[in-house]
């Protein structure tokens, strides 16, 4: 935050005692979609008061090293991970959510992905078309741009030119950031401050217009009064370690739940199984399973330098998956390797002469749930199943990587599959990647991409909110996270979240 703005955020040190405050609306989480509600809400003159468990970061805050960044920024120390199939997942604990440490990507989803929300779940009026105009306020608020090729390095550029050797048509990805100077550092937080996260984007206008921003602020309980929702309640906790403090209360007119797709249903079953009554809160858990290949090229790549995620392919949508290169700190991407001690030290002098191409696929048939624990804890209970189907899909997906890598001159790939060689030296030798049949359990897979745990649902006794965001059963009360997508987006979902809590905005504003 600038100077001005940063003291109008209030932080742990600044809570003596308990307190009470009252608003107009209340807003629970600052990550994208929190965020663009509590400044579109302040914008049109409502006293808004938005709450934040994580605490501010600043450049000096951020880590290089990926695992010590991880256990500061995310939730469980970035270790949370579903049962059932276990997927790695990721949830930020930070002001600004997820913002801060992902790589700014931001797609809008084709029309096919909005017609099949309103085919599937009764939905009117949320087709591209009529949510478009959100996306170009958000996108013109933001300066979403697409990546800059001098920005772009190698490991990006290569990326586009196997594309164009073999007809697969490709684009720059577009981002919201300024001024990139392409550090490959968006997973540990950007010290050039050119993403615009939302802690330097949407919440300093929103505190410009005259919201209150408080972090270090757990809540814990959503408060009724009859049918309507009047409030919120928690406690003050201790960044990093937790620990909880004074209590406070939140009156308000209105309460707008963004605290993120695994952290809104938990809250809404601690607060009397709120809005529950088509018991859709907590299922229909998807993500958009990641997998990614290694490649190494004859020459240097140098993939220190580059925009994190700087170039995609939609070409293959409809066919269920997103490709993009994508960089991450070695400890992390490590993980992949196969072979330890001298094999993995081998593999990992070969870094410099690597690029890092990935794929996330639409998996609506693989679902879980979120539920909550026993006790006071708010972390969530999740459980997903891999569909063996979506697992073809990926299985799809690497055969693609591996062609554009053979296409752009790799010598060899690391596909970090089980039942693959660990190392593929041709594209005929790739074949394999395209005939094996997959299970689940073959893909060291990932995805911080999570979604529908509170979906949105024409029917009320088959979703929990309407498709402005609003509960079904309940008044005053507002979903605005990716939770309320009905069926996966397909593209990076953080865009789409944001131009549904733009237009929620709009529906809560005529109605205060
Ligand atoms: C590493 C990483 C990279 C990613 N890259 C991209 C990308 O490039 N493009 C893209 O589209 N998507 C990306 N994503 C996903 C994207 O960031 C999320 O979809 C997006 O942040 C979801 O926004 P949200 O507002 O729904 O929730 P969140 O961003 O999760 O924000 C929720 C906020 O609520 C707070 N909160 C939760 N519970 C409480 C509580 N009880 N009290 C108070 N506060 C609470 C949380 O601390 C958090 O700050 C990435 C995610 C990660 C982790
Ligand atoms: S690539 Fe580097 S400069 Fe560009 S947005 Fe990400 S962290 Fe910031």
């Amino acid at each position: 935050m600038s100077g001005s703005d940063r003291g109008a955020v209030r932080v742990f040190a600044e809570y003596e005692r308990d307190f009470t405050e009252q608003a107009d609306v209340v807003v629970v989480g600052s990550g994208p979609c929190g965020s663009v509600v509590a400044y579109e809400l302040a914008a049109r003159g409502k006293r808004v008061v938005l709450l934040e468990e994580g605490p501010p970061f600043t450049p000096q805050d951020f880590e290089l090293d990926g695992a010590f960044s991880m256990s500061r920024t995310m939730r469980e120390a970035g270790l949370r991970t579903t049962r059932g199939t276990v997927i790695p997942t990721m949830q930020a604990i930070a002001l600004g959510g997820g913002s801060l440490v992902n790589s700014a990507i931001c797609v809008r989803p084709p029309d096919f992905v909005f017609e099949g929300w309103e085919e599937n779940f009764e939905i009117e009026g949320t087709r591209r078309a009529d949510l478009d105009p959100h996306f170009d306020a958000v996108e013109a608020f933001l300066g979403i741009a697409p990546t800059p090729d001098e920005v772009q390095g190698q490991r990006n550029l290569l990326f586009r030119d196997g594309c164009d050797a073999l007809g697969i048509d490709s684009e720059p990805i577009a981002r919201n950031a300024r001024g990139c100077r392409g550090s490959g550092e968006c997973f540990t937080g950007c010290r050039s401050r050119a993403k615009q996260s939302m802690d330097i984007s949407y919440l300093p206008a929103a505190i410009h217009a005259g919201a209150r921003v408080l972090t270090s602020l757990q809540v814990q309980e959503v408060l009724t009064e009859g049918r309507r929702a009047s409030g919120v309640r928690g406690q003050v906790v201790e960044p990093f370690s937790g620990r909880r403090s004074h209590r406070f209360q939140i009156d308000a007119k209105a309460v707008v739940l963004a605290a993120g797709c695994m952290a809104t249903p938990i809250l809404l079953s601690k607060s009397g199984n709120l809005a529950n009554r088509s018991g859709q809160v907590g299922r229909n858990l998807q993500f958009h399973p990641g997998i990614a290949i290694l490649g190494v090229f004859p020459e240097k790549v140098d993939p220190g330098f580059g925009a994190t995620q700087g170039y995609q392919s939609l070409a293959f949508l409809r066919e269920g998956f997103k490709l993009e290169t994508l960089w991450a700190p070695a400890a992390v991407l490590a993980v992949r390797f196969p072979g330890y001690g001298h094999d993995l030290k081998t593999r990992l002098a070969e870094v410099p002469y690597a690029a890092n191409w990935d794929a996330i696929a639409s998996c609506h048939r693989s679902l879980g749930t979120v539920r909550p624990k026993r006790g006071a804890s708010l972390d969530p209970i999740l459980t997903w199943r891999f569909h063996s189907e979506d697992a073809q899909v990926l299985g799809g997906a690497l055969y693609q990587i591996a062609r554009i890598f053979f296409a752009a001159g790799a010598r060899k790939i690391l596909p970090g599959v089980y039942g693959v060689p660990g190392e593929i030296h041709s594209i005929e030798e790739a074949d394999v990647l395209r005939t094996h049949r997959y299970a689940p359990t073959d893909f060291v897979t990932a995805s911080n991409h999570a979604f529908c745990t509170t979906r949105m649902h024409g029917d009320p006794a088959k979703g929990v909110v309407d498709p402005r965001g609003r509960a079904h059963e309940m008044d005053g009360l507002f979903l605005v996270d990716t939770g309320i997508f009905p069926r996966c987006t397909s593209v990076n979902p953080m865009f789409t979240g944001m131009a549904l809590a733009h237009r929620s905005a709009a529906a809560l504003a005529d109605q205060l």
